[in-house]
């Protein structure tokens, strides 16, 4: 007889006893006060905290011109979709943002899924099946989701090593000329808070005539003079391929997409099942979607205060000397190398300090490196940035914890 409890609840335990058994801390934030919210702990007790590793980078999940949109929308017409895109699902929210979105990237098309990971998964594993024999070169620091599209398109691929460009040349050099070619990579990591070297990227990629396709997910909204992410920025929109981002992090809802031209685009829309058999996206958080995309393109101001604020941040904690990984990015990651201590920080400053700030553990980054992970917005003023470092310094000094060199 098959003990299926038993296979279970070994499952789990292994999780307890490697110290990656995730418990979910439930923090509800009110409307107009982010990153102040309430924290609901294990017994019920309620009190204020200050979110600082939320990925609503810009608070626009809370930004009235966005909030309003999305309720407008739901009074007009209602809450679901109805169905999938192709049965009923589609509105003229839905459209409207894929010209948006398209126009935001200066491409002929876009098309949204579900969330981004469905939309990394579902470009990348269809693009593998529909090209002969393709080869996909993938950066080795690569979001899950890409990893997961990839694996299930099941053509051939390579792993480069992160940002090492002479290791991509050289795995693009020693295969076959004639096979299709996707070069898969991210713009902003977020774990580490570095950038790719997209220029070169882009330069060999076509030297070898391959594909570009970018995860631009943590640069969306925050990089470039629109706010077109990463690419903008560095004026080189037009040399990639295909475009993957989220509505979640810097337009602070819900939902991914992806922008090429337009037979890239219908392939997907023609041959992905994990877009064609699900429900669409509510119109609402279409209406939503949009209103943020153009709030967030229109008001540079936001990207100027998120990296003054960072940089503050980042700042101040080097004059204490505490060991964060230098980026020139929005992330601040301070390193602790240790999943017990990780998570100990963690607790301290939640309960003791009224700060929230999820441990970074194995495998979301590599044993050793764990880290916790601060993402402040504009949002964050002068006085929660020094209460949060000189909690973390007076932390420091208890537990010993070791300073930069
Ligand atoms: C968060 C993330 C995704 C997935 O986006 P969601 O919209 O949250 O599903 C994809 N790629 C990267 C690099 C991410 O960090």
């Amino acid at each position: 007889m098959i003990n299926y409890d038993q296979i279970f609840n070994n499952a789990l335990k292994d999780l307890r006893q490697e110290g990656r058994y995730r418990t979910f801390n439930n923090i509800t934030r009110k409307k107009g006060e982010f990153p102040k919210a309430v924290y609901n702990n294990q017994f019920g007790i309620k009190s204020d905290v200050t979110i600082w590793c939320s990925n609503d980078y810009l608070g626009m999940g809370q930004n009235s011109s966005v909030v309003d949109a999305f309720v407008n929308a739901v009074n007009l017409v209602g809450a679901g979709a109805g169905g999938t895109r192709n049965i009923s699902g589609t509105s003229n929210y839905h459209v409207e943002l894929e010209n948006e979105l398209a126009k935001f990237h200066k491409k002929d098309a876009a098309l949204i899924f579900t969330s981004g990971y469905i939309a990394n998964e579902c470009a990348l594993s269809t693009l593998a099946k529909m090209l002969p024999d393709c080869i996909i070169y993938s950066d080795e620091n690569n979001h899950a989701s890409m990893i997961e599209g990839i694996r299930k398109g099941n053509s051939d691929k390579f792993i480069w090593k992160h940002n090492d460009i002479n290791h991509l040349e050289m795995l693009l050099k020693k295969s076959n000329p004639a096979l299709p070619k996707i070069v898969a990579f991210e713009s902003v990591y977020s774990m580490d808070g570095d950038f790719a070297p997209i220029k070169e990227i882009i330069d060999v990629s076509k030297k070898y005539n391959a594909l570009t396709y970018l995860d631009e997910v943590h640069g969306v909204g925050l990089y470039g003079k629109n706010g077109g992410g990463l690419a903008e920025e560095l004026n080189v929109i037009e040399d990639i391929d295909i475009f993957e981002g989220t509505l979640a992090k810097g337009f602070g809802l819900m939902g991914g997409y992806i922008t090429a031209k337009n037979n890239i685009i219908d392939v997907i829309r023609s041959y992905a099942p994990g877009f064609i058999f699900t429900t669409s996206l509510p119109p609402s958080l279409a209406a939503a979607a949009i209103a943020s995309v153009r709030y967030v393109k229109n008001n540079h101001s936001l990207r100027e205060a998120l990296y003054e604020r960072a940089n503050k941040l980042k700042k101040l904690m080097l004059k204490k000397n505490l060991p964060i990984i230098q980026n020139n990015s929005h992330i601040v990651p301070l390193l602790v190398k240790d999943p017990a201590r990780c998570k100990e920080i963690s607790d301290i400053l939640l309960n003791n300090y009224s700060i929230y700030v999820q441990p970074i553990n194995y495998p979301t980054v590599p044993k050793g490196s764990e880290r916790l992970r601060f993402t402040p917005t504009p949002l964050h003023d002068d006085s929660k940035i020094e209460f949060l470092v000189n909690s973390l310094d007076a932390i420091w000094n208890e537990l010993k914890l070791s300073r930069a060199a």
